[in-house]
């Protein structure tokens, strides 16, 4: 796995949607991993990948992004990272299809019969438009072992990356497509938007889930600055790129609050003319943005300050071994001192978080660390997690969410 760095062929660092060059950078993290690149317990010795993440705002469209491109294809190939058997998951995913579903309906007079799924995973959100009652669903997977897994499973999925090479799967031929953290993502948004144009029947419904820009830049949400990420919305980053795209914004974060994962921007639009994609203009220079390094320094600082003041001879175990989990612990000085990082989509004994080499620890043994502290870091699931840790024994006034110090 590698990072192309324009900077090593000596051509100039150019925005991902208006080409122009890149000037401002706004957060530099030094030697990150990446977010599932786990270190095999049995070969501690072999070297992770670790490369610095810098974040840029464009001058021309304002859009905040990581202009280097990973070279991720033998990544995603092996990718098996799924969140799809958590009961928070499932009831947002049937949130997700049925506020998709009802704009169509609303849009179009009828009940939509195709929908394509761009990055569907093991097929658990097709799942969900089946059950409403689609006839024929698609995904677009980039994972050939999730994809298998969709495909046994009877949910049609496509191994590929969604570009301009997936237009002969069905021109016109979607009433909806759909696609939960995988636009921000992609190299090309702007071929992103045009593909999914093309895909769609006129008035067919784009709906888009990417993590909130506005939210990260409020609790300096650095986790999120990910080596696979490649751009960084606000609501009206989104709106401004889909209108560019031949798309209406019908609406914005249509699903309840409390039914939304830790970080959640949702975008449903309509198609109202044909694809023609021209970035739009919106000068960067926002003070919030300059001043966010400061405040990821700051939020290491108090994390780092909490592990420290805890009781003298007491240990720390963190929850979640998703890209929240392994991205703030590499953030940390003082990492070390978590003992182990739970996570119940792992059996213990197998892995330890790149670069900062902890143990990830399944169910199964939980109970031995019950007079840990807990810092949860996938807080969105926060109620789910909090029950299976008193449940095998940890004391409520221990356990802690990574919200907390947002
Ligand atoms: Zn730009």
């Amino acid at each position: 796995m590698s990072i192309e760095t324009p900077c090593d062929s000596g051509q100039p660092l150019a925005c991902r949607v208006c080409q122009s060059e890149l000037f401002a950078k706004i957060v530099s993290l030094p030697a990150m991993p990446l977010t599932d690149d786990f270190v095999s317990a049995n070969e501690p010795g072999k070297a992770e990948f670790l490369h610095d993440i810098q974040i840029f705002e464009c001058g021309q469209c304002g859009v905040v992004q990581n202009p280097f491109d990973f070279n991720y294809s033998a990544y995603y190939r092996d990718y098996q990272y799924s969140s799809g058997h958590s009961g928070f998951a499932q009831e947002f995913m049937r949130r997700y299809a049925g506020v998709a579903i009802d704009a169509f309906a609303a849009a179009n007079g009828r009940q939509p019969e195709r929908v394509l799924e761009i990055g569907s995973g093991d097929g658990a959100q097709l799942r969900c438009f089946i059950d409403a009652g689609t006839a024929q669903v698609k995904g677009v997977e980039p994972s050939e072992y999730l994809a298998g897994i969709a495909n046994q499973a009877g949910i049609d999925t496509e191994v590929a990356l969604f570009d301009k090479h997936i237009l002969p799967l069905g021109l016109g031929q979607f009433d909806i497509c759909t696609s939960s953290y995988t636009f921000d993502h992609v190299r090309n948004p702007g071929e992103y938007l045009s593909v999914a144009n093309e895909m769609l029947v006129e008035g067919g419904i784009l709906a888009i889930e990417v993590h909130d820009l506005e939210k990260i830049v409020k609790r300096a949400e650095f986790c999120l600055f990910e080596h696979e990420h490649t751009i960084y919305l606000t609501p009206d980053d989104i709106q401004r790129l889909a209108e560019s795209a031949g798309f209406k914004v019908l609406a914005i974060n249509p699903v309840p609050a409390d039914c939304v994962r830790g970080n959640s921007l949702i975008v449903l639009a309509v198609k109202v003319r044909p694809a023609l994609f021209v970035a739009a203009r919106k000068p960067g220079g926002n003070p919030a943005l300059l001043a966010l390094n400061a405040h990821i320094q700051d939020l290491t600082r108090r994390i780092d300050q909490w592990v420290c003041d805890l009781p003298e001879g007491a240990s720390v175990v963190g929850f979640g071994a998703g890209g929240r989990g392994v991205m703030t612990l590499a953030g940390l000085q003082h990492h070390g001192r978590f003992k182990a990082l739970f996570d119940s989509n792992y059996k213990s004994n197998v892995y330890l978080t790149p670069k900062t080499r902890i143990p990830v620890v399944g169910p199964e043994d939980w109970k031995q660390f019950k007079e840990s502290y807990c810092l949860v870091f996938s807080f969105g699931y926060l109620g789910e997690i909090t029950q299976q840790l008193i449940a095998e024994g940890f004391a409520p006034s221990r356990i802690h969410s990574l919200l907390d110090f947002y």
